[in-house]
């Protein structure tokens, strides 16, 4: 057995990351940037109000309640005609361009319309007050993002407020999945003797979409060299990247093992980990394949620990891990040693202490996949005797914590 660092440098030593293109902001969410983005454009790109009310020449206010000439109207959209003159001032919408001469705005709250063309302003205002000046939330030429952010909403609409339709990214990885095993079938079809149903393709496919990447079904492969050797091949015509599920124990009828190495530069490793002891990783001409295990647990927790991270350092991620934290163990997460860490399934949730709180989400077996799909953390024991209730143990958080505070607070 080899350590679990060492596999995941092997893994993530040979992924290249994909060449940076011109990519369309609308499909960008999640991508990182592979280079600064710098305003090319003010925003806003002109004076405007944060009220609806009044634009007036401050100086008029002085010693409110005063009276004031109005002289326009100017809603969000529209350009200003008439510049405000010493007692005048202009009805003026939330978002519309401050008209020349004004360089105030007075609430609504704080005037009352006195006659059809006549308003009274009945507070001072000082120079400025209510108004959104030009580039004060983006200026031209600063630089908006750095290379390496991964775009949110929040930096898309940013993309779309100057303007910019395009931006150099990582491209999505493009990922392949299929299933190899004689005893699998797809669908509601009635199970023969010794048949099960696919799970792993479903699961991976997921998986591999959650991480950012566009996934390709490449279907179920019997365990035979030629239609094995077929689905690995149309996955790297095809795909950056493939995922197998099966075949890589220690078996004869193990054919993934065999095919990967014969086909591809291809390392197969026994690590010290439980789940997902045997993994196979290689890459067929320059395209990383990696040969998970077939138990549906150890399918997942593989690509936790190998497939999730070398994606996304292919597209450009610094942070390729889920975020681990130190959380209390409620229950017992006792266990034997024999040399691996074990990744157990637990659920996790915030405690009124502020910490996350831990407990087994059920079977502890490679084939319980309904514990695994209940876990939205795995916990990271170290060999030896485990942890005991009320003790620290460090978890790989695959989902938000529940609970925590209400909101609206009660
Ligand atoms: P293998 O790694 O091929 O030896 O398979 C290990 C175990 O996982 C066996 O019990 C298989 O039947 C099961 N298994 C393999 N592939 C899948 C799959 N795609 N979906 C569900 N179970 C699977
Ligand atoms: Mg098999």
């Amino acid at each position: 057995m080899i350590p679990l660092g060492e596999a995941r440098r092997h893994v993530l030593d040979r992924v290249p990351r994909r060449v940076p293109a011109d990519l369309r902001v609308g499909d960008a969410l999640g991508l990182v940037l592979a280079e600064d983005v710098k305003a090319g454009e003010a925003v806003p790109p002109f004076a405007n109000t944060a009220m609806d009310g009044f634009a007036v020449y401050s100086a008029d206010t002085a010693g409110a309640p005063v009276e004031l000439e109005i002289v326009e109207t100017i809603a969000a959209g529209h350009a200003p005609t008439v510049t405000v003159g010493r007692g005048q001032a202009s009805r003026i919408f939330t978002g519309a361009p401050m008209p020349d001469g004004a360089d105030a705005v007075v609430m609504v709250e704080k005037t009352e319309t006195v006659a059809d063309a006549r308003v009274r302003v009945d507070v001072e205002v000082p120079v400025a007050n209510h108004v959104r000046p030009a580039g004060d939330d983006l200026s031209i030429g600063q630089t908006v993002f750095e290379a390496g952010v991964v775009l949110t909403p929040g930096h898309l609409g940013v993309l779309d407020s100057l303007g910019v339709e395009a931006v150099a990214a990582y491209p999505r990885m493009r990922v392949g999945v299929v299933s190899t095993g004689d005893e699998l079938v797809e669908g509601a079809v009635e199970l023969a003797p010794g048949q099960i149903r696919d799970s792993n393709r479903r699961t991976l496919l997921a998986l591999a979409s959650q991480a950012g990447c566009d996934v390709v079904d490449l279907g179920i492969a019997p365990d035979t060299e030629e239609a094995i050797t077929a689905a690995i091949r149309r996955g790297v015509e095809e795909c950056d990247a493939v995922l197998t599920s099966g075949g890589v124990s220690m078996g004869d009828i193990d054919l993934v093992r065999v095919i990967l190495d014969r086909i591809g530069d291809m390392r197969w490793m026994q690590i010290a980990i439980k789940p997902a002891k045997p993994f196979a990783f290689g890459l067929v001409e320059s395209t990383p394949v990696f040969g998970f295990p077939g138990n549906p647990v150890s399918s997942m927790v593989s690509f936790e620990l190998f497939g999730r991270p070398a994606l996304r350092q292919a597209m450009g991620h610094e942070q390729i891990d889920r975020p681990i934290v130190r959380a209390v163990a409620d229950g017992d997460l006792g266990r034997r040693s024999d040399a691996k860490v074990h990744f157990a399934r637990v659920v996790a949730s915030y405690g009124g202490d502020g910490r996350v709180h831990v407990t087994s989400s059920g079977g502890q077996g490679s084939h319980h996949l309904g514990a695994m799909a209940a876990a939205n953390a795995l916990a990271i024991l170290p060999d030896g005797e485990g942890v005991e209730p009320g003790g620290d143990v460090d978890v790989m958080l695959l989902a938000e914590p529940a609970g925590g505070g209400s909101f609206p607070p009660s």
